[in-house]
């Protein structure tokens, strides 16, 4: 069996105290965590996936520009990763077990090429990082159950700046999605 990290939406918008979009204080307080399961298993030879939210400004055909103010606009600080995940990719994104989407939807898979990473590398297990826990992290753990992936998402390593929902989409993980919760 082979495992990938799935590192999502962990951006300045989503994380950072003056984000856009942000979690605020409990996606700050993930950041130790998300930094060394990204090394441990850069480390480890292992697959590690970054999947980012991309929008361009006032996108009339774009559902969530009704729903939520603008956020990780293309070419924008918003984007970069937050903290010292944003410095550690720049030292490892060149490595061919690094690999970088943007996405355009909650889920990590869509309309992006992860899957088709992962097949060709035999990956059957996702771990899952990021924020937020009950919108992105959730959407993308939902399309990797229906696509028959088994997964693991680290409960210190996930955040939502909605704490009801946090906790929901972690017993979702785990009662509906099969998932183990670390
Ligand atoms: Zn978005």
């Amino acid at each position: 069996m082979r495992k990938a990290l799935i590192n999502i939406d962990y951006t300045n918008d989503f994380v950072a105290a003056d984000g856009a979009l942000t979690c605020g204080e409990p996606g700050q307080a993930v950041h130790d965590k998300v930094l060394s399961l990204t090394k441990e298993f850069y480390e480890a030879g292992e697959f590690v996936a970054f999947a980012i939210d991309k929008h361009t400004e006032n996108d009339p055909y774009h559902p969530e520009t009704d729903l939520f103010p603008p956020h990780n606009i293309e070419e924008t600080e918003g984007r970069s990763l937050y903290g010292d995940l944003e410095a550690y990719y720049q030292e490892i994104k060149a490595a061919k077990t690094v690999y970088y989407t943007d996405k355009t939807r909650y889920s990590a898979f869509n309309g992006t090429d992860l899957e088709t990473k992962l097949r060709e590398r035999d990956i059957t297990e996702v771990h899952l990082i990021g924020v937020c826990t009950d919108i992105c992290v959730l959407h993308t753990a939902m399309d990797a159950y229906n696509k028959g992936f088994s997964i693991v998402v680290y409960k210190d390593a996930v955040a939502s700046f909605n704490q009801v929902g946090h906790d929901w989409a972690l017993g979702h993980f785990k009662d509906t999605l099969g998932a183990r919760i670390v």
